[in-house]
């Protein structure tokens, strides 16, 4: 069933999320592509206890090839992260509430409603937070699951590995489901580093 062992690291870099919460039962969803296709969790199920058998292979057209249930209802937005970054090679998106927070704090002034880069400063960044990201953009909000959804954060993705929708979450592009959830790790760290300086001075 898991030959490769990839869906049961999908399945667990999503229940670690949960466990160090990145994420909420109900959001969140991550992918991984492999020569067969494109594992994906499923829609709908509690995302803190996921196993191997829960996890969905899907084609390029978004179509099951193997597992139960639906595929996660952003399946278009980790198809079109693939057709652009040819680099990557696993997409997870968190509801952090924390991230989604501090981001909508940060556009306050600004233009809402169109993409901005986090204007987070210099020395809210590590440099392994660089190697990881490159930069974080916020994006404004589209509802969850749809053409639009896919089509902005996809675009922003062109140039950096982080993005965080308004009112949604964070989506991270890396090579794998492991590299993933690091990169999950310096969004929370670059945000915090942020929130920390703000509030201490
Ligand atoms: P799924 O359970 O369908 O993946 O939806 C969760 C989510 O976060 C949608 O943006
Ligand atoms: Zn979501």
């Amino acid at each position: 069933m898991d030959p490769t062992g990839r869906a049961s690291e999908l399945a667990e870099v999503m229940r670690i999320a949960y466990e160090r919460g990145y994420t909420t039962g109900a959001g969140g969803n991550a992918s991984a592509l492999t020569d067969e296709g494109i594992l994906i969790t499923p829609s709908g199920k509690f995302k803190g206890r996921l196993r191997a058998e829960d996890i969905l292979l899907i084609d390029r057209q978004g179509r099951v090839l193997k597992g139960e249930g639906k595929p996660s209802s952003e399946w278009r937005l980790h198809l079109r992260i693939y057709e652009i970054r040819p680099d990557v090679g696993a997409v997870l998106h968190c509801h952090h509430p924390m991230v989604t927070g501090l981001a909508t704090s940060m556009v306050k002034g600004l233009e809402i409603g169109r993409e901005v880069l986090a204007p987070l400063s210099e020395s809210d960044w590590t440099e392994e937070a660089r190697i990881m990201l490159k930069d974080v953009k916020i994006l404004p909000w589209r509802p969850y699951g749809t053409e639009e959804l896919a089509e902005i954060v996809s675009e922003a993705m062109r140039e950096v590995n982080a993005v965080v929708v308004l009112r949604h979450g964070a989506f991270v592009a890396s090579k794998d489901p492991w590299l993933a959830l690091s990169a999950m790790d310096s969004l929370a760290e670059v945000f915090t580093i942020n929130m920390i300086r703000r509030l201490v001075g």
